[in-house]
């Protein structure tokens, strides 16, 4: 049977704890990128926005190298110039990497002048992480993730409490004169840690957004409990099961787009509107991105046949050697076969 497509930009969702009304699109545009990547990246995000009507842009201090933040600012600077979008039309998200764990401030500030805008609409603690500052003597920049050199360990900060990154937040969103901020959040949070978020009295903004990865094989379906009984809005990341797109050949997912005449990806996409979750996949192919416009009603059986997936046979994609102290990822390493 075939669906009616409905317009993606359409959907929005309200964030609470924010001090004004926020909407967010409940579909952006996924940015994590490799530094030599930048340009077509930047005419990627051109795309999503001109061609499909896109207006929400997911990026981080850290992708590219810390460069990709550079690009989306260039990107965002050209379609507002020639007229595509206004700034307020656009949500753009960035993050604070766990190497500036304890600098929130001057970690938001770095990413407003390379995104060349005045404010984020939404600043998220990347990873409940603690990392060592190091400067790395080649480049005089911070290593994202630095490693011990003689053990090939991650080196955290064990002065450091993850919690202080959110506080920091917390300060800057609360700051009586804050434009810099509309909403703020976190990511990689377990239950356990948002439990301790929300109990700390000395917080006076809970977190508007959780963003984990969430996709058919890890459905995340204690969190997304966990966060809706608490007003926390949910944003999938790696919804396609990163780079190569693995999700898009799960066998279920590809029963239903064949029954409806629509893409494996169509499916998954509507699959996170019918859940009422946000969602942010990535593209660097043009064609595609320019196709990024809709999705499809699909009915609670064929959503109830692919959260199955992840109950049978849970995976995670994103699962690295320095995330092996958070509860739920195995920190493993990237070599291993997946
Ligand atoms: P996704 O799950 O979005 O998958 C990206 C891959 O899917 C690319 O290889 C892309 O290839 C491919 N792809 C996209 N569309 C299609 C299609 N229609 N058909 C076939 N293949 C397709 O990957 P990410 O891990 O990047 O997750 C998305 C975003 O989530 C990131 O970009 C980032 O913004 C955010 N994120 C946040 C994290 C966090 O810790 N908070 C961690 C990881 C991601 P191609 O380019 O060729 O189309």
């Amino acid at each position: 049977m075939s669906l009616t497509p409905k317009l993606l930009k359409d959907a929005q969702i309200k964030l609470n704890n924010t001090h004004n009304p926020v909407f967010m699109p409940q579909f952006g545009f996924g940015t994590a990128a490799n530094a030599d990547e930048l340009e077509i990246n930047k005419e990627a995000i051109k795309v999503a926005v001109r061609d499909a009507g896109i207006r929400c842009i997911d990026t981080a201090r850290f992708y590219g190298g810390g460069k990709i933040e550079y690009a989306v600012g260039e990107a965002i600077e050209e379609l507002i110039k020639e007229k595509v979008v206004t700034r307020e039309e656009l949500f753009i998200t960035t993050k604070i990497w766990p190497n500036q764990w304890n600098k929130a401030q001057e970690s938001l500030d770095k990413s407003l002048k390379a995104l060349k805008l005045d404010y984020v609409d939404l600043l998220l603690q990347h990873w409940p992480i603690c990392f060592l500052e190091i400067v790395n003597p080649a480049t005089g920049e911070l290593y994202g993730t630095p490693h011990d050199e003689k053990t090939g360990k991650p080196l955290y900060d064990e002065t450091g409490d993850y919690i202080t990154t959110y506080k920091q937040m917390d300060a800057i969103y609360n700051s009586p004169n804050n434009t810099k901020v509309r909403a703020i959040g976190v990511s990689n949070y377990a239950v356990s840690q948002l439990e301790r978020v929300l109990a700390d009295d000395t917080i006076k903004t809970k977190p508007s957004i959780l963003q984990v990865e969430l996709n058919p094989q890890l459905n995340q379906e204690e969190l997304v409990k966990f966060c809706t009984k608490n007003g926390i809005v949910v944003i999938g990341y790696s919804p396609l099961g990163s780079t190569g797109a693995p999700i898009l050949k799960l066998p279920e997912v590809n029963e239903i787009a064949k029954a409806h005449d629509i893409t494996a990806y169509d499916v998954i996409v509507s699959w996170f509107i019918k859940k009422n979750l946000a969602v942010i996949p990535r593209s660097l192919n043009l064609q595609r991105v320019a196709k990024m416009k809709y999705y499809y009603d699909l009915t609670d059986d064929e959503v109830a046949k692919i959260d199955q997936i992840g109950i049978d046979k849970p995976y995670r994609h994103i699962d690295e050697d320095f995330t092996a102290i958070l509860p739920g990822f195995t920190g493993r390493v990237k070599t291993e076969n997946k």
